[in-house]
């Protein structure tokens, strides 16, 4: 579903007061996707059988997004994570980022990344202004690396993971999704990776986002299960202090690892009232919540030819009806049909 846009009021002053929705809640991080398209197939997002990418036109230009990303900064937005698809897929990614970093008010600008072409932009990355990159990577055994992503490409993305380590970014995560039978006897091996580096490895549950997945209830594992799992193997761990406007994961620590490990539980803790995101799709849709399906269309207007003050406004407004959460959305199952790719996680 689409919403149409909300009417512009050009008398509300909306200059430098944070961005809050009928909640109270305020919203200070947005992702955005930068494409929907991939070089990879991870069977949990994009699996082989069941896509088609969106028509090209139907993109954001780097130009709409600078200007997205320019009014959301005006308005409150402290932190930005450029996602896809594979953003380094899209090339002129680091343009793009160098203009960001030039954003007023903007704090961090943060990757997600599958890792494969990161080694190739990772200098490139950390001067046009990255701070801190997410690497997804869901098992250390390069067969089944490869039967959940469909490339033979693990040496790449763990080449990727020491050069960014070694270029000093100053934060590192990996994140993984874990699904039954499939990556759960991994999650001893990746912690590890916690405490031989300055990591910090992220399990997340496995989410029925986009139409065609195999997800079922039986394929999901709850954060508590994987917590219990890794201390029964790995021994004690402490549970870590979040700062304000830290992430959703829950965060513990090894004794004596550099890194901490990180649980992000949507399904099985939501974490609805503390939400600070906003999310932007590929084709320029504001999705106020993961699990919403209802949109609101920043594309049309903005090639209509809305400036820059209306586009502030017209944010504003948008972001005030954020949905309190999914929890309260009336779903027995929460679920989406959009893809993952296209939204950006
Ligand atoms: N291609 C990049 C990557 O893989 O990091 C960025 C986009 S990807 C959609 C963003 C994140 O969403 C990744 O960490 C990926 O593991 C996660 N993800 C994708 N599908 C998921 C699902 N069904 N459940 C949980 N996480 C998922
Ligand atoms: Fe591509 Fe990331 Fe989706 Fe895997 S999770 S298919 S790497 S967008």
């Amino acid at each position: 579903m689409t919403f149409l846009p909300p009417e512009h009021d050009k008398s509300t002053a909306v200059v430098n007061m944070p961005l809050t929705d009928s909640f109270s809640r305020k919203l200070t991080y947005l992702r955005l996707s930068v494409t929907d398209r991939c070089n990879l197939r991870c069977r949990y997002c994009m699996p082989q059988s069941s896509f088609s990418w969106m028509p090209s036109e139907n993109i954001l230009s780097f130009e709409e997004i600078h200007r997205i990303c320019r009014a959301f900064c005006k308005s409150g937005i402290r932190k930005i994570r450029l996602t896809g698809g594979e953003p380094l897929v899209r090339r002129g990614l680091v343009g793009l980022i160098q203009k960001l970093n030039r954003l007023e008010g903007l704090e961090e600008i943060c990757l997600t990344t599958n890792g494969t072409l990161l080694g190739e932009y990772a200098e490139e990355l950390m001067d046009a202004g990255v701070t801190h990159i997410n690497i997804s990577l869901d098992t250390m055994v390069p067969d089944t690396y490869a039967s959940i992503t469909g490339a033979d490409m693990f040496q790449k993305v763990w080449d990727s993971i020491l050069k960014v380590l070694e270029l000093g970014f100053p934060q590192v995560k990996l994140n993984a999704v874990v699904i039954k039978g499939v990556t759960d006897s991994d999650i001893y091996e990746l912690a590890r990776l916690a405490i031989e580096y300055p990591i910090d490895v992220r399990f997340i549950e496995f989410m029925p986002v986009g139409d065609s997945i195999p997800w079922s209830p039986d394929s999901m594992i709850p954060s508590d299960e994987i917590r219990n799992r890794l201390e029964r193997e790995m021994g004690h761990l402490e549970p870590v202090k979040r700062h304000a406007g830290a992430g959703p994961a829950s965060l513990y620590r090894l004794k004596g690892a550099p890194g901490l490990l990180g649980f992000i539980s949507p399904l099985s803790h939501h974490f609805c009232s503390t939400c600070n995101r906003l999310r932007v799709t590929a084709d320029g849709k504001l999705r106020l919540c993961l699990f919403s399906d209802s949109e609101i269309d920043i594309k049309t207007p903005l090639r209509q030819g809305m400036g820059d003050v209306e586009l502030e406004q017209f944010l504003r407004k948008a972001v005030a009806v954020k949905p309190e959460g999914y929890h309260a959305l009336g779903k027995e199952q929460v679920s989406c049909s959009k893809r993952m790719s296209s939204i950006g996680g």
